[in-house]
């Protein structure tokens, strides 16, 4: 690599023709064509601002050097952040800042600020969010799986509806190891909505060989709205629900979310929906009419 002499006795890399004023100039010339070949895109973008701000403070060339690298690693850090977000195809914008905590008071904030350290996507645990609908599943799950995408994990969301209409096609097809492979790939997947509509008799089996490819390898996030106690009815099958359990469990932390729906709770507030009767805190999993798909932004 070419390196700098002292500004003192000349700012030309060696290894370079004799630093003649009319090379120099035709180097600054180039300088932009030489950007782009090193691919410093933030460097080449904002080169005149750079200098400027570098002048401005008086920076000394080694200075000025570290200042455009750190602009360069920063816009390149930004590009890696959003094309990470968008592959993780996350269905909406959540963050832990905005989840309410008061709103939902069988949720310890400590156990979900330690998930938001992602040690357990490092090893490879995975985690359950058990509960009734509008509790906030979903909320949660996009906002651990951007701190994951944040860490430099891999991640992937999918609805179990999608994840599963996908398996069984790909074994119609002959497809389906290069299905396997595909969801076995992201270091954190993220499986949203299990059990809120009925299962084709096959996907049981094909789950199991999913979560089998994952175990102790990438980590599985899952949210549902019937506890683990009844996946048997989920999968239509005690063997395969215990087998999928066996494996999803044995390293995982599961997260059970009672009380009301934040969505219906927000329309009562609004005086839409009167209280039910009897709703507490521990209403029963199923106790509220199943979401529309939730896609708002
Ligand atoms: P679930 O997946 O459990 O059905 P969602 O995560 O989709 O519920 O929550 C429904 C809506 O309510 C979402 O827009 C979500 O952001 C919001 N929400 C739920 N719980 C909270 C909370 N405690 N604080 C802030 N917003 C919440
Ligand atoms: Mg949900």
């Amino acid at each position: 690599m070419a390196r700098s002499k002292p500004a003192a006795t000349m700012a030309v890399p060696t290894g370079l023709p004799a630093a003649e004023a009319a090379d120099i100039a035709r180097l600054v010339e180039d300088l932009d064509a030489m950007l782009s070949r090193l691919r410093l895109g933030a460097i080449r973008e904002q080169l005149d601002a750079l200098l400027d701000e570098a002048a401005r403070r008086q920076l000394n060339l080694r200075e000025a050097l570290a200042w455009l690298c750190a602009a360069e690693v920063a816009s390149k850090e930004q590009r890696r952040l959003s094309m990470a977000m968008t592959i993780a195809r996350f269905p909406f914008v959540r963050t832990l800042e905005g989840f309410e905590f008061e709103a939902q008071p069988s949720i310890d904030p400590g156990k979900i600020r330690d998930l938001a350290t992602c040690r357990w996507v490092a090893n490879g645990d995975n985690v359950v969010l058990q509960g009734p609908p509008g509790v906030g599943k979903t909320h949660l799950e996009v906002a651990l799986g951007r701190e994951a995408v944040a860490r430099g994990y891999t991640v992937q969301f999918i609805t179990a509806m999608e994840l599963l209409g996908s398996l069984v096609k790909g074994q119609q097809q002959g497809t389906l190891d290069v299905r396997l492979a595909q969801y076995s790939k992201p270091k954190l997947l993220i499986v949203d909505e299990l059990g809120y509509l009925p299962l084709e008799p096959q996907a049981g089996h094909l789950f199991f060989q999913l979560i089998s490819r994952r175990y102790e390898q990438g980590s599985v996030l899952i949210s549902s709205n019937r506890p683990v106690e009844e996946w048997d009815e989920v999968f239509g099958d005690q063997v395969v629900a215990s087998a999928i359990l066996d494996r999803l469990l044995h390293h995982s932390h599961v997260v059970t979310i009672r009380g009301d729906s934040y969505r219906l709770r927000e329309k009562r507030g609004s005086g839409l929906f009167r209280p039910q009767a009897g709703s507490s805190s521990s209403s029963a999993i199923g106790g509220m009419p199943p979401p529309t798909p939730a896609k708002e932004a």
